[in-house]
């Protein structure tokens, strides 16, 4: 058998292992069939994560999975296509390592946050004081904490929505501010992550006080470890070393990649899909958020396939610099400012791709008998409309939540996403291939119906 043979077999195999969604055969319309039958969003993450791979902003992968959207939003028959550009101060993470020195010796696997600065030269050895939680070491003392390393060992929960990363992630994002300013020389964090292996995540964090030191994510079980030494009740010493910085006065450029399907009766009416192009330099990108792209780029495809041209336009959005603020959905602010209330609906896909539960909104009350066909179609894969009305429609898009779009999330089960999310571990074998299909169609659905709606929704 040849390798093609080889590759074609266990793609094939692979397809079969996802039964989530149970019989998904009953009542569809011919197009649903047509869109369940067609890997073209997994085709498209495969794509992005084989010839890209990680695209950090600022780096030359970033620039080619630029180019890569623009020519594949055109092969997938998108009406226009177009870049904006915006820049950013330019970050390099350089290399980290960290070593128990005491009581007991051990290695450490380190990331350094991004945005963070690095050690001094020879890096940094010092007595670590841990804590609990962000709540315990606001009220720690300076004495306490002055001339140490601060560790808050905190852990994320799994959930089914993923609030356990809302709950612990200030630790990441503004944990050294709080350590810098009682005088601490490092900060270490426990991955926001809910894995055990031994990877530690990264993500952004953002200095908001002028007393800057070195934050870095210590990988799950070597936080078990360190904690474990601290339990011994001996003075722990910790040397760390972090390359981490920003290149002086220089800025990078990053592009945000918009393609659209123009309406046939109301063209400057937007439904509007977001994903970020954008991923960490580590891993591949594939969940977080290639899977996103694959999904939100079909979409359209698809719906104009099988359906023909909407009613309403349909723009889609590949935000880049998501992971470093959402430096991508600010400048999109900034640039289509004059026509943010034609945005009459949004959502992105930016939390994997687990099995669909619920479609959450935030759109005014009187519009929501709008919904009503749509919801019971949506009922006969088991989800179910989340009647609490406040949803943001997620990652970038949540700008304009808070601007008054029209606001949807379609909700996957998120219990496994922050296993890979932000580690060496994102890669493109963890993508389901049918589930991907299935949440294709779930996600067309929706879209096709705010698309082809007689009326809008009002803006909120
Ligand atoms: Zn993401």
């Amino acid at each position: 058998m040849s390798y093609k043979n080889t590759l074609c077999a266990f793609l094939a195999s692979s397809l079969l292992t996802a039964s989530a969604y149970g019989n998904i055969s009953d009542n569809q319309e011919a197009w649903q069939y047509a869109i369940l039958d067609n890997n073209l969003s997994y085709q498209l993450t495969d794509s992005l994560t084989t010839q890209i791979g990680a695209r950090m902003i600022g780096t030359e992968a970033n620039m080619r999975a630029v180019d890569w959207a623009v020519s594949h939003f055109k092969q997938l028959g998108y009406d226009k296509v177009w870049t904006e550009t915006f820049t950013f101060p330019l970050w390099v993470r350089g290399e980290a390592s960290a070593f128990v020195e005491s009581p007991f010796k051990q290695p450490l696997k380190v990331s350094a946050l991004g945005g963070s600065i690095g050690t001094p030269k020879h890096g940094i050895k010092a007595e670590v004081v841990a804590f609990p939680s962000i709540t315990a070491l606001k009220k720690a003392q300076p004495k306490d904490v002055k001339g140490k390393i601060v560790y808050v060992c905190v852990k994320m929960q799994p959930r089914k929505n993923g609030s356990g990363y809302s709950e612990v992630v200030s630790a990441r994002t503004h944990g050294a501010n709080i350590a810098g300013e009682k005088g601490a020389i490092a900060y270490l964090v426990r991955s926001v992550g809910t894995d055990s292996n031994r990877m530690p995540h990264t993500g952004i964090m953002k200095y908001d006080t002028n007393q800057k030191i070195p934050a870095l994510a210590l990988s799950n079980p070597d936080a078990d470890l360190l904690s474990r030494e601290i339990i011994s009740n001996k003075p722990v010493t910790l040397s760390l070393l972090s390359t981490a910085h920003y290149v002086n006065g220089k800025y990078g450029i990053a592009k945000n990649v918009i393609a659209e399907i123009t309406g046939r009766k109301k063209p400057k009416d937007l439904v509007v899909l977001g994903a970020h192009l954008d991923s960490w330099d580590v891993g591949t990108g594939a969940v977080d958020d290639g899977i996103g792209v694959g999904i939100v780029m079909a979409t359209g495809s698809l719906i104009k396939q099988y359906q023909g041209r909407p009613k309403r336009t349909l723009r889609v959005v590949l935000f880049n610099g998501e992971e470093f603020g959402l430096l991508g959905a600010k400048d999109y602010v900034k640039q289509h400012k004059d026509e943010l209330a034609n945005h009459t609906a949004g959502l992105e896909w930016d939390f994997g791709n687990g099995k669909i539960y619920e479609l959450a909104t935030r759109i005014n009350d009187k519009d929501r008998s709008m919904l009503k066909s749509l919801l019971k179609k949506l009922e006969k894969y088991g989800v179910q409309l989340d009647s609490d009305n406040d949803a943001s429609a997620q990652s970038d898009l949540s700008k304009l939540t808070t601007l008054g779009m029209p606001s949807f999330n379609l909700m996957p089960d998120g219990m496994t996403y922050f296993d890979v999310h932000h580690t060496d571990n994102d890669t493109l074998d963890k993508v389901n291939q049918k589930a991907m299909r299935i949440n294709t169609m779930i996600y067309s659905l929706v879209i096709s119906h705010l698309l082809n709606l007689e009326q809008r929704f009002r803006n909120i």
